[in-house]
């Protein structure tokens, strides 16, 4: 199954905690090898989930995705010119 980069997105903070299943998994490890946006979200992603998980609180902050969101659109439309 061939998953683009919104569905990505959907499934990054399960992804990161190891929570999603494996075919979904191995669908998201592909597309990561080849979407270079994917991988800078996923790597902003998990310094936030680490970050959190340091201060023991384990729920993203109210509003971080929507900054996330933000960043996606940045990214994408820098990428397309
Ligand atoms: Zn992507």
């Amino acid at each position: 199954m061939r998953i683009d980069c919104k569905h990505v997105w959907e499934h990054i903070s399960a992804y990161i905690e190891g929570e999603v299943d494996a075919p979904l998994r191995a669908d998201i490890d592909r597309h990561l090898e080849t979407c270079e946006i994917c991988s800078a979200v996923l790597d902003s992603t998990r310094n936030v989930v680490i970050l959190m998980a340091d201060d023991r609180v384990f729920e993203l902050p109210a509003g971080f995705s929507k900054r996330l969101h933000a960043r996606i659109d940045t990214e994408l439309e820098a990428s397309s010119g």
